[in-house]
């Protein structure tokens, strides 16, 4: 019995087999932007500074290519990444460089034990709020 993948299916089980994580291309093109702070935004430590994004960008990535494989399966494949990562980047821009927050390596391993190593999409309001209260009980102290 033959079973037949969609397409979009088809080419994200080949990004799987790339010998390096997609993801990496996308963070060495958009890194040089980031609006790294120099305090952590809850507690205000100024050293082992991490930049996090609420929206992760391996599913970030993913949510993005589902419907651009769609339009173009031929294009929108890891061997021209380097070429619609500029397009990511702009599509996503907000989610890439805004959604974000500088927290100390304490803080930020403290919310992905909360909300997951890749947490999903659906919690990135979840992770803000969860930043604002900690970051007010910090200033009751
Ligand atoms: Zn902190
Ligand atoms: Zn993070």
């Amino acid at each position: 019995m033959t079973i037949y993948l969609p397409r979009d299916i088809i080419s994200i089980v080949k990004m799987i087999n790339l010998k390096r994580d997609p993801v990496k291309y996308i963070r060495d093109r958009a890194k040089s932007k980031y609006k790294k702070d120099s305090k952590c935004f809850i507690c205000g430590a100024e050293k082992e500074l991490d930049f996090h994004h609420f929206y992760s960008l391996s599913p970030l990535l993913s949510q993005w290519l589902k419907n651009k494989i769609q339009e173009r399966p031929s294009h929108y494949t890891n061997e021209y990444i380097v070429i619609w990562r500029d397009e990511f980047i702009e599509d996503c821009s907000k989610e890439l460089y805004d959604d974000t927050v500088t927290l100390c390596h304490k803080h930020h391993l403290e919310l992905h034990s909360i909300y997951g190593r890749n947490p999903s999409l659906a919690t990135a309001k979840k992770q803000m709020r969860w930043v604002e209260i900690q970051r007010d009980k910090h200033g009751l102290v």
